[in-house]
């Protein structure tokens, strides 16, 4: 999609540093980091949401990019929570399917 940030962001058009790449998504951090690390892993095919018909491959890729960034930005073995916010009632704001992956502090046991 011409005028989505992420795709923009995802197809190299705004320069990003990349913590994970693969033929299928990019990991990048968050522009208002909600946590020590907040990393978000975006598919580079266009998909508004989770539930937008998502290649089993691009749900893999996703995966793969999520236990490479923990490993990467050593939450790994302290634990981390994965949202994707899905619709305008949960919150999400831009409309290109993305996973947040926060951590480096206590998060707490509630769900949100
Ligand atoms: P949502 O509320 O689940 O849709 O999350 C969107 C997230 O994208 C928010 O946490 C924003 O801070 C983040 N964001 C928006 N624009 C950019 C950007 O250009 N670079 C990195 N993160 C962004």
């Amino acid at each position: 999609m011409s005028d989505c940030i992420f795709c923009k962001i995802a197809n190299g058009e705004i320069p990003s540093e990349f913590l994970f790449e693969d033929e299928n998504v990019v990991a990048f951090r968050d522009l208002n980091p909600q946590a020590p690390v907040h990393v978000l892993v975006v598919p580079k095919a266009h998909h508004e949401n989770f539930v937008d018909n998502v290649p089993a491959e691009t749900l893999a890729s996703m995966e793969a990019a999520v236990r490479a960034v923990a490993e990467k930005c050593g939450i790994a073995e302290t634990g981390f929570r994965c949202i994707m916010n899905t619709g305008t009632a949960a919150g999400q704001t831009v409309m290109h399917l993305h996973m947040h992956v926060l951590g480096g502090k206590p998060l707490g046991e509630g769900l949100i």
